[in-house]
């Protein structure tokens, strides 16, 4: 996708814009196949076709016509891995079948989704239990039931539609069981909160083959886990139930400096958007090649006072400034980078689960990291920032604003610790040829920052990724991914 193709998508650029298998347990049974003694001979086509036939989903193999598709990612540098086979499946049961038949055989699973993880860790050369078939949404008296699968075009639209919502990230293509599963960032959630924070309970199948429904009273510890601990650590998500708000008009707006005022823009506006009412939510945008600026945002109620305030912190100067006011459907639209299409179009092409035959949505090359700032920038650290700015194209800085509602839970009421941060730094570069410049300004940016990160945006060079993900809720999620998968079966580079 073009650079201004992904800045639609993204979520600080709303104006400017990813045999002889048992078979299946009972729900809240253990999988029967999982105390079986593990296998040492290598997983053959017999095996695989007894797996096939203990699905009621798909399973799709090397040697099937659609094998080359359904193995692919949203970023395309990963579609060098092969795994030996990939479950669509279509209920609890199915991933309850898979994981025993992976445990049986030592063979690696990974657990997807949206498939857009940005380390490429939701597939692998074994088994990867893919949840897209479970995709109903069915919405009634403040709460959305939501299968594991869907994605957020989807919750946006048919939720709005019934005049409800969820606040969630921006990319149509992003499934809700990552996104919810690491916090869950976007442009309502300084109104009402992370995704994760909507959750009332989750499903969810835990390697020993159980199919859990937690809440505030039932495994309390792993549902706590599962708001912000991280996708594909303790178990494989299912259903998903949220706390709904009612969906209404919103005001999409955008406000431009010239790039010369680059420094003084990024100064002010760190000192009123984490601060602003929570009905009001920005980002600001850095782009290379010309460099330019941007700060888009959304409110719920006329935001003309505010933007008042934001130039005032600015120190003046003449912005182009633009308010729209639009229906729920239509700004979620926008924010995903597909207005004006159909919400089939809005979907990865194709004819497998999560796909749409009519989807038009591309896959994006680049690659992103991420700070997570508790204390503004001091300039040092805003010049330093915006001396990347000179050079090629395909680079862009998104810093969203936090506070308001994401601000008011403690870091331990749920797994995401970054209550009291200010706001979320992600640095990206498109294409393959921005890496060491990606590298540069994350380094450059470190000493600023102290290595606070959001787990969603997986960064695989991070090293004390577990306290940049995690901070002060590290040892208690150790804990509980050592009650709920303690032979490790759910592993990757940075698996709990
Ligand atoms: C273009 C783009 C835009 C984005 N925009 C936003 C945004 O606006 N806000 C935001 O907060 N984040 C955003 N993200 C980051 C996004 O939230 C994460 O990449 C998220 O993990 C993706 O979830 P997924 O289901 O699409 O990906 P997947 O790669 O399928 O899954 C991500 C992780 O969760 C695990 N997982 C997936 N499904 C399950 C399940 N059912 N049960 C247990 N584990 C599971 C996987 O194993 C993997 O570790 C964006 C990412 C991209 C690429």
């Amino acid at each position: 996708m073009e650079r201004r193709g992904f800045l639609v998508a993204g979520l600080g650029a709303l104006a400017a814009a990813c045999s002889g298998e048992p078979r299946k347990p009972d729900a809240s049974t253990p999988a029967r196949t999982s105390s079986a003694p593990p296998s040492t001979a290598p997983t053959g086509p017999a095996d695989w076709n007894a797996l096939a036939r203990g699905l009621e989903g798909k399973l799709i193999r090397p040697e099937d016509a659609a094998y080359e598709q359904a193995r692919r990612l949203y970023i395309p540098r990963f579609d060098r891995i092969r795994p030996a086979g990939i479950a669509y499946c279509a209920n609890p049961q199915d991933v309850a079948e898979c994981m025993g038949f992976a445990a049986r055989r030592k063979l690696p699973v990974a657990v997807r989704c949206g498939g857009h993880n940005y380390a490429g860790w939701s597939t692998g050369t074994g088994l990867v239990v893919d949840v897209s078939a479970m995709d109903g949404i069915e919405a009634e008296q403040g709460r959305a039931v939501v299968g594991a699968g869907v994605r957020l075009i989807d919750l946006h639209v048919r939720l709005g539609e019934a005049g409800a919502l969820v606040p969630a990230g921006t990319c149509p293509t992003v499934g809700v069981s990552g996104l919810t599963l690491g916090g869950g960032l976007g442009a309502l959630s300084r109104a009402y909160g992370l995704t994760c924070d909507r959750l009332e309970s989750v499903q969810v199948v835990t390697p020993d083959g159980r199919v859990r429904e937690c809440d505030a009273r039932r495994d309390p510890e792993l549902f706590w886990a599962c708001r912000g601990g991280g996708g594909g650590n303790f178990g494989v998500a299912t259903s998903l139930v949220f706390r709904t708000e009612r969906a209404g008009d919103l005001h999409e707006f955008s406000v431009r400096w010239p790039w010369s005022r680059a420094a003084d823009v990024l100064r002010g506006w760190q000192r009123w958007a984490p601060d602003a009412p929570p009905e009001i939510w920005s980002g600001l945008q850095i782009n290379s090649g010309p460099a330019d600026l941007e700060i888009a945002g959304m409110a719920l109620a006329d935001p003309g006072h505010e933007i008042e305030k934001l130039a005032g912190r600015v120190g003046g100067g003449d912005p182009e400034t633009a308010v729209r006011r639009r229906d729920h459907v239509a700004t979620m639209k926008l924010l995903a980078g597909c207005s004006g299409q159909s919400v089939e179009e809005c979907h990865a092409p194709g004819r497998l689960p999560g796909q749409r035959p009519g989807g038009r949505f591309p896959r994006t090359e680049y690659a992103a990291k991420s700070h997570i700032a508790y204390r503004d920038l001091p300039d040092d650290a805003i010049k330093t920032l915006v001396g990347h700015f000179t050079g090629a194209e395909g680079r862009s800085v998104l810093i969203d604003a936090m506070g308001g509602a994401i601000g008011r839970p403690k870091p331990g009421d749920t797994a995401f610790p970054h209550r009291a941060a200010r706001f979320c730094l992600q640095y990206i570069a498109y294409g393959g040829g921005n890496r060491a410049w990606l590298h540069d300004v994350h380094q450059a940016m470190e000493p600023y920052l102290r290595g606070a990160a959001y787990v969603n945006y997986m960064d695989p060079d991070l090293k004390d990724w577990r306290r940049a993900y995690y901070g002060p809720n590290l040892d208690r999620l150790a804990r509980t991914n050592a009650t709920y998968d303690p032979a490790g079966t759910l592993r990757f580079p940075q698996a709990l």
